[in-house]
């Protein structure tokens, strides 16, 4: 049996560049928390030890959006704090990815008023919605892997 023969008998991996950074990334997600509201406690209760975000290389929260690349707006965004939320997300890094948390951060939720967003779409691009009031637990974390999957398929740098 010669060289090659040995190799495809062994077997063999291939990927590109891309794969493997894309790979790397959605395993390595800085967290920019921006917390308005009650789905917070839900927010804390995904990172504590019961739940344990570590899992999914996701638990290091950046308190700078220049050091982030994955924001989560959780809960309500009104017109006030819209502005905000926008600089915040323009002063990260690309790539960068925003899950909205609850359903009053994906769809303004039941404050159909003069102050609360109607969903922060209509503020930044969002990658994940939540639904729920809030969202528990493990539907955050089926949130966090749709994302994965949507990162480890690219793009890799501009969306
Ligand atoms: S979705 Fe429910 S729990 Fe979350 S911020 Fe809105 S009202 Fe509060």
């Amino acid at each position: 049996m010669n060289q090659e023969q040995d190799t495809l008998q062994e077997g063999f991996f291939t990927t590109s560049v891309r794969a493997a950074l894309n790979w790397g990334r959605k395993y390595s997600l800085f967290q920019y928390p921006f917390v308005t509201a009650c789905c917070g406690m839900e927010y804390m209760s995904v990172s504590c030890a019961h739940h344990d975000v570590a899992r999914f290389g996701a638990e290091v929260p950046r308190f700078t959006p220049r050091q982030s690349d994955l924001l989560w707006v959780v809960g309500t965004i009104t017109h006030k704090n819209a502005p905000v939320l926008k600089r915040i997300y323009d002063q990260m890094c690309e790539p960068k990815w925003v899950i909205a948390f609850g359903v009053c951060a994906s769809s303004g939720g039941f404050y159909d008023n003069y102050a609360a967003v109607p969903g922060i779409d209509h503020i930044i691009p969002v990658d994940v919605y939540l639904p729920g009031c809030p969202p528990r637990p493990e539907q955050v974390f089926d949130g966090l892997m749709m994302l994965q999957e949507k990162i480890q398929r690219g793009p890799m740098m501009l969306k």
